[in-house]
């Protein structure tokens, strides 16, 4: 197997409030080279590095909004968010949680910092990513994968080095939690001071990783700090991570989908029409209440 070069080591952009709870860098789509094109079928990345937000009794985030055709994956490292859907689903995901949501054909929700963290105050840090459907998927049911961290599947690495937690796809044999429409790949590897841990995807998945504590270095070579995001070449298949002090890394893999996309905000479709019709949808009253 070939090893899989790096092809871009990108620093976190200035941040921006979503809402006024949600203070990210977004990388996927807005950094170069991290176009959707370039990343499918991963759309959407917004990071909210760690931050610390204050005591308040009036829960921060983002109030009711809908989304249509692609899956917004969201995973908590620090903190936790309450969330309500117009499909009656509701939850809150904690430190170590993920919520895979399929907005699929369309769903309002609104997501908040939860209740009792908001009046303790304290950090905060998360990942959400949104998954693109294919185009024979995005008019199906919206679903919801509420995925806590004790329901991870984890392989544990030799000489203690560390675990890797399948969120989805597979690792060494092991397949993770969350069901998917097309092959994904998502770890959160864990690793001690000089661990190491070796991945093997097949060469067309877009591949990346972003680093959410401490220091590595990938391939032997490149140091790569706290918060970077890295994205692999699409030759070879294998790569390694080595931590030069305890780590944690988002690993994410997925092939292509290769069909046309077209978005507007938190709709996400092939073409114009099926955006317009999203709109027309959304005003109707189509997507339900919340
Ligand atoms: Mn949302």
């Amino acid at each position: 197997m070939k090893t899989r070069k790096i092809e871009a080591v990108l620093s976190p952009r200035d941040p921006h409030m979503v809402g006024d709870g949600f203070r990210v860098h977004n990388f996927i789509p807005s950094m170069y080279p991290l176009s959707r094109e370039r990343m499918s079928p991963f759309i959407m990345l917004d990071y909210n590095s760690k931050f610390y937000f204050p005591p308040t009794n009036q829960p921060r985030g983002v109030d009711v909004h809908p989304h249509r055709g692609f899956e917004t994956v969201t995973i908590a490292y620090k903190g936790s968010v309450a969330h309500h859907d117009s499909a009656g689903n509701s939850g809150v995901i904690k430190e170590g949680d993920v919520q895979w949501m399929t907005a699929a054909s369309g769903i309002l929700h609104k997501e908040y910092h939860e209740k009792e963290f908001s009046a303790k105050g304290g950090f905060f840090q998360m990942v959400q990513l949104w998954v693109n459907l294919p185009a024979k998927d995005k008019m199906s049911a919206p679903k919801y994968q509420e995925i806590t961290n004790e329901n991870i599947k984890r392989v544990t690495l030799d000489n203690q080095d560390g675990e890797v937690e399948i969120i989805a796809g597979n690792y060494n044999g092991m397949n993770g939690a969350a069901s998917t429409f097309t092959p994904i790949n998502l770890l959160n590897v864990s690793l001690k001071k000089d661990g190491k841990a070796n991945f093997s995807f097949p060469e067309n998945y877009n591949t990346a990783l972003l680093v959410i504590e401490g220091t590595i270095i990938v391939n032997d070579s490149r140091k790569v700090a706290g918060d970077h995001f890295v994205l692999f070449e699409n030759e070879g298949e294998d790569f390694q991570i080595e931590a030069i002090e305890d780590a944690k890394v988002l690993v994410l893999s997925g092939e292509p989908i290769n069909e046309p996309v077209v978005s507007h905000g938190p709709f996400v479709m092939n073409t114009r029409e099926e955006i317009n019709q999203a709109f027309e949808d959304f005003y109707a009253g189509k997507f339900g209440k919340l």
